[in-house]
C-alpha cells in the first residue's frame, strides 16, 4: 500500500517537515491508462487533495506506459519523428512526451549527484579525477549556426558530470556564398553571439558542487583559458591541471581517450549530434534537453562499460545500485532534495538522505 512520504504542496509545513499521519484517505478515482483504482489522499494541514500519481512523474501523462521505450530509444540513436512513427505517436505528442521527460531526468541527475550528498559512500579525501572538452555541432544550418558543447566526466567512473551546448560564431573556411548567408542571418536575427564562455564555467561550477572536498585532478587540451575556470570553480582546493595536445593521435594511449570516447558515443547514441545526418537540433534548448535525458541513462541506468555490471553512478558512491528504466521514469523529482529517492519502493516512508 501507497504511504505519502510528505504533501505534495510546496507551501505546505507538512511538504518540509511531514508528520507520521498528516493526511486522511479520501476514496478513489479509476483513470483510464491503468485497470486499478488509485487511492485519493487529502492533507489535514492544507486541506489539499492528491494521490500516488502526484508523487509520480508520469502524473497526467496520456500513454505512461510509454516512457520507458521512449527513453530507451532516445537514447539509442533515434530521432523525434522516427520515434513517433515506432511507438505511434503524433510527432507533436512525441516532441512533448520528450521535453517533460528530459526535464524530468535532469531533475534525476541533479538530484542524485548534488541534492543527496549523504548517500555519498565514498571518501573525500580520493582526488576527484576529471576530463573536459568541447566538440562542435549546430543548430538548424551547419554553415550559420554552430553550437560548442562543453562537457565533462568523471575520469575513472565515466560519469557525465555535466554537458550543455552554447551558440558560438561562425568560423572556417568562408566561401562567398558562406559570407552571403551569415550576412543575411545576422541582418534577420542579430550577430550570433559566443557564449561558449559561460557554457564552460556553468559545467565546472556542476563538477565543483558535487560536494567532493579532496585534490582535484583535471585533463584537458592546451586551450588556454580552461585553467583560469578550473581555478575559479575549485578555489580553496588543490588542482592539479594536466595538458595534452590535442595533435597527438587520438587512440586508447591518448591521455584524452576517456573524455574522445565519451564524445564519440555521444556523437553515436544522439542521433542529432552525429556528423553529416539530417538528424539535426533545429533548437539548441532541445539538443541541451537531450543531452539532459541521455546523462541520467548513462549515469544511473547504463553499466559503465558493455564488461561491466555497475553504472557511473554507482561507481562513484553516489547510489546503492543501478536504477532500473522504469525507476528512471518513476518517482517526480522536481522537489529538489525532497522528492523521493528514484528507487524508493512507495510503502514506507523513504530514508531521510
Ligand atoms: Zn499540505
Amino acid at each position: 500500500m501507497f504511504v505519502p512520504p510528505r504533501c505534495p504542496n510546496p507551501s505546505c509545513p507538512r511538504h518540509s517537515a511531514p508528520t507520521p499521519r498528516f493526511y486522511v484517505r479520501k476514496g478513489c478515482y479509476r483513470p483510464k491508462c491503468r485497470p486499478r483504482p488509485v487511492q485519493r489522499f487529502r492533507c489535514k494541514t492544507c486541506a489539499r487533495g492528491f494521490s500516488r500519481q502526484t508523487f509520480r512523474a508520469d502524473y497526467r501523462d496520456h500513454k505512461p506506459h510509454l516512457n520507458v521505450e521512449l527513453v530507451r530509444l532516445l537514447c539509442s540513436g533515434i530521432g523525434l519523428r522516427q520515434l513517433a512513427r515506432l511507438v505511434k505517436l503524433t510527432r507533436r505528442n512525441a516532441r512533448m512526451k520528450f521535453e517533460k521527460l528530459a526535464s524530468h531526468a535532469a531533475w534525476l541527475d541533479h538530484n542524485l549527484k548534488v541534492a543527496r550528498p549523504k548517500s555519498r559512500g565514498r571518501s573525500s579525501f580520493e582526488p576527484q579525477r576529471l576530463h573536459f572538452d568541447e566538440f562542435e555541432t549546430y543548430e538548424s544550418r551547419r554553415n550559420t549556426r554552430p553550437l560548442s558543447i562543453a562537457v565533462m566526466i568523471e575520469s575513472r567512473t565515466r560519469l557525465l558530470v555535466a554537458a550543455v551546448a552554447a551558440p558560438i560564431r561562425p568560423r572556417g573556411r568562408k566561401t562567398p556564398a558562406r559570407e552571403a548567408a551569415i550576412a543575411r542571418e545576422t541582418e534577420l536575427l542579430g550577430a550570433r553571439r559566443d557564449r561558449s564562455r559561460s557554457a564552460c564555467r556553468w559545467v565546472f561550477r556542476r563538477a565543483a558542487r558535487m560536494g567532493f572536498s579532496g585534490v582535484v585532478v583535471l585533463r584537458t587540451d592546451e586551450k588556454g583559458t580552461y585553467s583560469s575556470y578550473a581555478r575559479r570553480a575549485f578555489r580553496g582546493r588543490r588542482l592539479v591541471h594536466l595538458r595534452t595536445s590535442s595533435k597527438i593521435a587520438r587512440d586508447r594511449r591518448n591521455p584524452l581517450f576517456p573524455i574522445n570516447h565519451t564524445e564519440a558515443v555521444l556523437r553515436d547514441l544522439m542521433g542529432r549530434l552525429r556528423r553529416r545526418s539530417w538528424l539535426v537540433s533545429k533548437r539548441r534548448r532541445f539538443l541541451n534537453l537531450h543531452l539532459a535525458l541521455y546523462a541520467a541513462w548513462r549515469n544511473w541506468v547504463r553499466p559503465r562499460f558493455n564488461s561491466d555490471d555497475l553504472c557511473p553512478g554507482e561507481l562513484a558512491g553516489l547510489v546503492p545500485r543501478r536504477l532500473s528504466a522504469g525507476e528512471l521514469v518513476g518517482w517526480r523529482q522536481d522537489w529538489g532534495g525532497s522528492s523521493p529517492s528514484p528507487s524508493w519502493t512507495g510503502r514506507a516512508l523513504p530514508r531521510a538522505d
